[in-house]
């Protein structure tokens, strides 16, 4: 497996996966800090953290392909992959961020590729869930 130490970008000041997923190992709900992080410094047991969270790295930290307009910081999204669906967490501070350019029609594109694989897209946003239709946007 993939480690931080073994891509070629980096996770900086990001902290957002210690935020949006829900972590039932360590009674996290979902868009709530885990009780060890600093928010903007990370974890407070990074030596001692879980392997779940040694293991955790996000879809923008494992593909070089996906662009860097997809940097959690930026985007306000962490997506990761589980099985056979694509998870796209978004922060619940920018509800509509999914829905611009070049989310959008990323989304889109994602879900098609993940159709044609038999896989799916799935966002999640507070308490709304939604199921990303796949499509092929025309580039300009
Ligand atoms: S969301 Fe991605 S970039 Fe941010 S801390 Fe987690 S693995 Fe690193
Ligand atoms: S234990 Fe550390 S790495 Fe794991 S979610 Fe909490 S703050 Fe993040």
């Amino acid at each position: 497996m993939e480690t931080a130490e073994q891509t070629a970008r980096s996770c900086g000041t990001c902290t957002l996966c210690c935020r949006l997923p829900e972590i039932a190992a360590l009674e996290k709900p979902a868009d709530a800090w885990c009780g060890h992080c600093s928010e903007g410094q990370g974890c407070a047991i990074y030596p001692d953290r879980p392997q779940l969270c040694r293991d955790f790295l996000c879809r923008w930290m494992r593909d070089p392909d996906v662009s860097e307009a997809w940097k959690p910081l930026t985007s306000k999204m962490l997506v990761y992959d589980q099985g056979p669906q694509v998870t796209v967490l978004v922060d619940p501070d920018h509800p509509t961020i999914w829905q611009q350019e070049p989310y959008s029609s990323d989304l889109k594109e994602w879900a098609q590729a993940a159709e044609a694989r038999g896989h799916y897209v799935i966002l999640f946003c507070g308490d709304d869930v939604v199921k990303i239709e796949p499509g092929v946007t025309a580039s300009a």
